[in-house]
């Protein structure tokens, strides 16, 4: 390992570099070996249609959210998010989640609720040689949850990104009916032209447009642009990170399709799943924003 870092060492090497590497490395083993040791787990969080119903049919899906650890205390990706692209890892992670999530959503199917998940897959997993293995190992042992829906998001940002393989997998990818969205939209260069070649479903509208949409009029025009320009090319645009009744207001009247975010639901245990997609009322406000935009 030592030999690895002395690579990393330019002339702006300094002890705190050093540090920093060592850090990146701990969590790269506790990573490994949470893997092994099945201490990791999803997450799930909803994803409500504007114009949708109470119950099932106000909600459009449930995206997993990864988690290290096994018991209360959960570590966000935030603090792991390189080994999220790792050469070595990436795979290994992807498949868990891929196993764990399609597990999870079967389980709902067994409780009665028939609801699509969606999971992030990685730009190193997604462009890997054995990415459709992976993903015809699961669909396969799943069989029931394409009949519900399953969808993976994914970056365009990233250093391993190569959009001339990646246009390849995501045509594979919707040929076995697999819903892809592109996650983080308008933080890195993707363009929706860019969207429409790639025959992308849906972009996620990122959270940085969402958060201060009410106090800063560029972000509100940008998001505006973004979710007419989608509409009209027939994408489904998602909110993320919608935290506020206020901002849900003001999307549901640009016209954005579903939302997401602390404001409908943080993130939960798959076991709550069924519960909460039981009691989902969706806000008063939404439909009265929604036919005064369509008359
Ligand atoms: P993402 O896919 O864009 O997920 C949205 C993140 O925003 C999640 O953070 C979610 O918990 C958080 N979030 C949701 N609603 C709100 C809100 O109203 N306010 C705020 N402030 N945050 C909100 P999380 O779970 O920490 O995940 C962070 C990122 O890590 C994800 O961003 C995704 O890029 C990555 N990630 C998560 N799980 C996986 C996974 O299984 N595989 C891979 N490759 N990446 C993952
Ligand atoms: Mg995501
Ligand atoms: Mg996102
Ligand atoms: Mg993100």
């Amino acid at each position: 390992a030592a030999k690895e870092e002395g690579k990393d060492r330019g002339s702006l090497y300094e002890p705190a570099m050093e540090l920093e590497q060592l850090r990146l490395q701990a969590m790269r083993e506790r990573i490994a070996q949470a893997l092994q040791r099945s201490h990791l787990q999803l997450l799930f969080q909803p994803i409500v249609y504007i114009d949708g119903l109470p119950g099932l049919h106000g909600v459009a899906g449930m995206e997993a959210l990864l988690r290290l650890g096994d018991t209360d205390e959960l570590i966000e990706p935030a603090k792991f998010m390189h080994v999220l692209d790792d050469p070595q890892l990436a795979r290994p992670i992807g498949r868990y989640v891929l196993d764990e999530a399609l597990r999870c959503c079967q389980s709902w199917m067994r409780a009665g609720i028939s609801i699509p998940v969606s999971i992030n897959i990685s730009t190193r997993h997604l462009l890997h040689p054995a990415f459709f293995i992976d993903i015809d190992a699961v669909l396969e042992n799943y069989p029931g949850v394409m009949d519900v829906g399953f969808g993976i998001e994914v970056t365009e940002t990233g250093p391993s990104m190569d959009h001339a393989r990646a246009k390849v997998v995501i045509e594979e990818c919707r040929r076995r009916g697999i819903r892809v969205g592109l996650d983080d939209f308008g933080t890195g260069s993707a363009s929706l032209s860019h969207i429409q070649k790639l025959d992308i479903e849906h972009i996620k509208l990122d959270q940085s447009f969402v958060r201060d949409i009410l106090d800063d009029e560029r972000n509100m025009a940008i998001a505006a642009g973004v979710i007419t320009t989608a509409r009209m090319l027939a994408k489904t645009v998602i909110a993320e990170g919608v935290e506020t009744a206020e901002q849900g207001d003001l999307l549901a009247s640009l016209g954005c399709h579903q939302l997401q975010g602390f404001s409908i639901s943080r993130p939960m245990p798959a076991e709550a799943v069924p519960a909460w997609v039981a009691g989902w009322v969706p806000p008063a406000s939404w439909g009265s924003l929604v036919s005064e935009r369509q008359s």
